[in-house]
Parts: structure tokens; sequence; C-alpha cells
């Protein structure tokens, strides 16, 4: 492992000691070698109604300082099998989001072509479909995504691209297959009683939270493995799935939401899935309290990581499977 895409040593170097980067990965320019990508998106331009998660990327590099080596269940250590860095923030502009989305995509696009899986810290969820855009080659690929809200509307105040839409701008564009997509945590209130007709319609499969209550997690762990099969996928993670009692700083709030062990199950449960990236969009540092949202996607943001490692063929090889 080359000196310069290893963790900061944390017994030599006191973990507040510094600039932050994410979970104190080396930081680097996109360069070849280079095995993740850890990136921040500090774009909220696509947020109806409270913004900030321009804000979330510094914030969960603030936090994650406190991540450790190895996981504390899968017993993966993303740094021994993979060669990872903190590649900075994705160019954005402060007023255009066409502009910020075309920067967004041609950022992306040079972690995927060195080889490179990028995990994205947001941001608001408007950022997923720029990453697609980049990352999805030869076919549309799977999806997992964990949210409080389906994100499939058309457009929201005649906005096409926005925190809203991702995930059918994704599946028109041929970047998703609908029948291998999968969205956990559902329970938004809704604008119009046919907002999930589209999702319906196209194959996705949606498990709304009320359905979660009544089944056990592995029973939803069995079916998106299922749906997802043994196809490349991609793992979107927005930190309103979550209760707002363990992660109020957010922009839209839905009680209702996830126990933060809910979320470490249902993500240990995807280990082995073919991710070829993850994002985690939506920390609002605005609304935080004390820094401990961020510090949870801090902490989900290494699970994530955890599963990219073993999901790209050098952390198979290494950890024997
Ligand atoms: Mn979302
Ligand atoms: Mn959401």
């Amino acid at each position: 492992m080359t000196e310069r895409f290893c963790q900061t040593d944390v017994l030599a170097v006191p973990r507040f000691a510094n600039i932050a980067t994410f979970m104190r990965a080396a930081q680097s320019p996109i360069s070849p070698g280079l095995d993740i990508a850890i990136a921040g998106v500090p774009f909220d331009l696509g947020t109806a109604f409270r913004i900030g998660s321009r804000f979330g990327p510094a914030a969960v590099r603030e936090q994650s300082r406190h991540v450790r080596l190895i996981h504390s269940v899968l017993k993966i250590s993303p740094f021994d099998l993979c060669r990872i860095a903190d590649v900075g923030d994705a160019p954005v502009r402060s007023f255009s989001i066409p502009d910020s989305l075309a920067l967004i995509e041609s950022f992306f696009r040079s972690i995927t072509d060195i080889g490179a899986a990028p995990l994205a810290i947001g941001g608001d969820h408007t950022i997923t479909l720029p990453i697609l855009r980049a990352i999805v080659r030869g076919g549309p690929v799977a999806l997992v995504h964990i949210d409080a809200h389906s994100d499939t509307l058309d457009k929201i105040q005649n906005e096409r691209l926005c925190n809203g839409t991702p995930f059918r701008r994704a599946v028109e564009e041929g970047l998703l297959d609908p029948k291998r997509c999968v969205q956990v945590g559902i329970r938004e209130t809704l604008f119009a009683s046919d907002d999930h007709d589209w999702a319906k319609a196209s194959g996705i499969t949606m498990i709304f939270m009320d359905e979660f209550n009544t089944r056990p997690l592995s029973d939803v762990v069995a079916q998106i493995r299922t749906i997802v099969g043994r196809s490349d996928a991609y793992l979107s993670l927005d930190i309103d799935s979550l209760d707002p009692s363990f992660a109020p700083g957010t922009g839209a709030v839905e009680p209702g939401g996830f126990t933060v062990r809910e979320v470490q199950q249902l993500l240990i449960g995807l280990l082995g899935i073919r991710f070829i990236g993850a994002d985690l969009p939506e920390v609002s540092p605005l609304y935080d309290e004390g820094g401990r949202t961020a510090r949870v996607a801090a902490s989900l943001a290494f699970d994530q990581l955890c599963l990219l490692a073993y999901g790209r063929p050098k952390g198979r090889a290494e950890v024997g499977t």
C-alpha cells in the first residue's frame, strides 16, 4: 500500500490535529492507482425547502475524524483492502443548477476513468443523477436506495433537476434498471395521490416504512438481495431515512424513520453486492445539534466504504471470496 493512499496513523498523529479529511484518508488528486475516491459534493440548489446541505461535506469530514480502521461487525479494514483517498470536493457553481450538474458529472467521470469507485458525501440528493451519468457504463445498473422519500417525481415547480426527481431521471436516461431498483423506508407525505404511481408502474420496488415495521429486517435484506441480484449496483443512503431523533440535521425531516442500528444492519446485510459507487446526501449542519447528524453520517459512510472496498475485485481477492 503506497504511503499517499493510507489513513493518517492515529497512533502517531492525534485525531484533532491537521485539516479534516474524510475518515482521515490521505488527501490526493484523482490519480491512477486509486481504488476508491471519497469526494464531497457541496451542492444544494436542488433543495425545494430548507437549504444547507452544501455544508454537509465539511461537517462530515470534521465528524469523521473519530472513525477508526476496522468495522466492528464485518471485520473489514477498507484502507488495507483498497487504495483510498479524499479527492476533495466536486466543483460546483453558486447560482446555476445545470452548470453545477455538468461540473459534478465531469468530476466523477474522471474518477471512473482511472478505474476507481466513488463514495460521495452530499450535497442534496440531486447529486446522484450526475454521478450516475458519469459512472454507469455498459447498460443500466441496480439500485439500493434508503430514504424517507422516493425522489421519483417528474418535477417540482417546473424544475426537472432537483432533489425530488433524480431516480426518475436516471431511469428515463437508461442509467438504472427499475426492475432491479429497490427503495426502503419511504414514509413521505404526498403532494398528490399519484406521486408514487410512476415509480410503481416503472417496476421499482418500494418498501414503505409501515411495511418494514411489520417484517423481520433479515427478510427485507433477503428481498433487497434478490432484487439486485449479481449485477452492478449503486447505493444511495439519504440521511433523512433516519428518524430525526437520530439525524435532525437535514432539510426534509420526516418523523417515524429508521434507528441508526436498523440502517447499520441493513448495510451489513448488503455485503457482497457489487457496488460501483455510493453516496450519502442531505446532511445539513444548519439544523444539526452538536454535530450529531454529521457524526452518524460519518459512521454510516464508513459502513458504505467497507461495502465498496469489499466489492472491489481486489477487495474480494484479499478477503478470499
Ligand atoms: Mn432523497
Ligand atoms: Mn429524503
